[in-house]
């Protein structure tokens, strides 16, 4: 079994970025900027967007971290959203999901002007992903591409089984490997809570993308003997065994299924940094105006 080490990856591709930043802030006279609303305190958001400042620091951008209240009305969102969109100096944001309940995630994603949704969620981005149109891709499949891009994995004529349709992981990986282009012509597989025989489907995969939410649902007796494995998942699990109470685990039961697999990515530290990655990737085609005039 072969380690697919995501952490390595995004430091090679970071490392890269920074020289790049470096030349743009050289000939621009300025450096890109993200900046990211954050609305609650749920410890998991917190950790995400502390990863994409502090990797904005890395690579050389500018970032501006924007806190709001849980109790931040949906239209005291919105108007943020506003600013962000009418500031010059900023040139990609996002807003960190989940929101609480009482906003509606749907509103919040059409607000962001889509010349600025370095995330890739708005469905202006997502139709033109889907039609392989330039567009900023969903940061998550972006960086799943890139893993596959960087370990050789071949994907043409695979057999990909993709777990979980969720509109900013299962679908759009599903389209992207689907597609003609150099990390897709795949035959996708995707499936969801309302599959039927989701083992004797994944036991036929080459490629198996997970991103369910269910700690360690993939099991070794899921996985064909070879078979290459992407867990998306980030579950935290509660035990006083653990040194801190608590672990992070993926939707794979990597334990077992690494004796299985010819390649697979650990959590932490497969996919979760190439999502940074992807964002990182898509703030500075934002900054030079590469999709989008
Ligand atoms: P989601 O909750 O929006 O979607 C989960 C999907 O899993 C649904 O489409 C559902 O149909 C499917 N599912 C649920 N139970 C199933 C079952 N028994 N069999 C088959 N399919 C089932 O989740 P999401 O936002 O796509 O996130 C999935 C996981 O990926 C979560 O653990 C999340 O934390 C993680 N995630 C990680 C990153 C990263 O950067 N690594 C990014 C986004 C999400």
């Amino acid at each position: 079994m072969k380690l697919i080490d995501g952490k390595a990856v995004a430091a090679e591709i970071k490392n890269n970025l920074k020289h790049e930043v470096d030349a743009y802030r050289l000939s621009s006279g300025r450096s890109p900027h993200l900046a990211a609303i954050l609305v609650g305190d749920n410890p998991a958001s917190q950790a995400y967007v502390g990863n994409k400042v502090k990797s904005c620091g890395e690579v050389g951008f500018n970032s501006t971290l924007i806190r709001l209240d849980a109790n931040t009305s949906e239209d005291a969102l919105l108007h943020q959203i506003k600013l962000l969109n009418e500031d010059p100096d900023i040139d990609g944001f996002i807003v960190q999901l989940p929101l609480p309940d009482h906003i509606d995630e749907v509103k919040v994603t059409l607000a962001i002007d889509y010349k600025k949704d370095v995330d890739g969620f708005h469905p202006y981005n997502f139709g033109r992903m889907a039609q392989g149109l330039p567009c900023f891709l969903p940061a998550t499949p972006y960086g799943i591409t890139l893993l596959l891009e960087r370990y050789n994995i071949e994907t043409a004529g695979k057999h990909v089984v993709v777990v979980g349709r969720s509109n900013i992981v299962g679908t759009p990986i599903s389209i992207l490997l689907s597609r003609k282009s150099k990390t897709g012509d795949a035959t996708v597989t995707l499936t969801h809570s309302k599959t039927k025989n989701l083992q004797s489907i994944l036991l036929k995969a080459d490629i198996i993308i997970a991103a369910i939410g269910i700690p360690n649902f993939i099991k070794d007796d899921m996985v064909s003997q070879g078979a290459i494995v992407i867990d998306v998942g980030i579950n935290r699990i509660e035990s006083e065994s653990y040194t801190n109470g608590s672990k992070l685990v993926g939707d794979v039961d990597f334990e077992h299924v690494r004796y299985k697999a010819s390649m697979i990515t650990p959590v932490p530290g497969g996919v979760g940094p190439m999502t940074v990655v992807g964002l990182m990737l898509n703030t500075f085609k934002a900054a030079k105006k590469e999709v989008y005039q």
